[in-house]
């Protein structure tokens, strides 16, 4: 069942506090979107999430490019590369953009993530890319994003967070924290000699399987 604007704006919310309190957040940093209908709704810019209220998310048409929303405060500094990816995806029903300690860590150094664990298969591929560096916020960076996102739903942002996508918002905060999670792991293998990389026959075989694995939708179950 599709969710009500009212509670795509409450989930967003929940969200948004939870990704600061588990940690996996800080500050004001990152930001969250939902695709509703022909709108995407987003998070105000540099507002804090404990004050945050749904009534306060910003929304904007998906098809229009001049930056243009409704609501009270102005839409997140990264609206683009979020419009830009519910336009471009029409795959994509959530997108978290976070700036989570071991994924930019990764992202400061530009390194991509390997296939150094099963759980890459859940992001498309052989591996998590790096997109190339550029100034929050611009036309500029969001191409680079979308350019390291093909055929994935996640990416690091060089210098800078990560991105997660998902068919829902439940399921880009479940990659997001995935994301978070193997860029620990990647992290902590490079201090003790390097990972063994999977081989492509090996994540071929695990993308199958997840054509059926991952957070579970009860309106997908059969
Ligand atoms: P906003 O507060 O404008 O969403 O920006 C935070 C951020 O992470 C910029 O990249
Ligand atoms: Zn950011």
């Amino acid at each position: 069942m599709a969710q009500s604007e009212r509670e795509l704006r409450e989930a967003i919310v929940d969200k948004a506090r939870w990704m600061n309190t588990s940690g996996l957040n800080q500050g004001t940093s990152g930001n969250i979107s939902a695709r509703c209908g022909d709108r995407m709704l987003i998070t105000p810019s540099a507002t804090a999430y404990e004050a945050m209220t749904p009534d306060m998310i910003a929304a904007m048409p998906i098809e229009s490019d001049d930056g243009s929303w409704e609501g009270p405060l102005k839409p997140s500094t990264e609206w683009r590369f979020h419009l830009d990816i519910t336009r471009g995806r029409p795959d994509v029903g959530g997108i978290v953009h976070t700036h989570s300690t071991f994924a930019t860590v990764l992202a400061i150094a530009n390194k991509p993530i390997p296939a150094c664990h099963y759980m890459i298969a859940a992001f498309g591929g052989m591996d998590i890319r790096v997109a190339d560096y550029a100034t929050y916020g611009t036309k500029e960076l969001s191409e680079a994003a979308l350019r390291a996102l093909e055929d994935r739903t996640g990416c690091l942002l060089a210098n800078h967070g990560m991105i997660a996508t998902g068919a829902t918002l439940d399921k880009a905060m479940w990659l997001a924290v995935e994301l978070e999670t193997i860029a620990r792991q990647y992290y902590h293998s490079l201090l003790i000699g390097g990972p063994n990389i999977l081989s492509e026959a090996q994540i071929a075989d695990t993308v199958k399987s997840f054509g059926t694995y991952g957070l579970q939708d009860p309106d997908k179950v059969v």
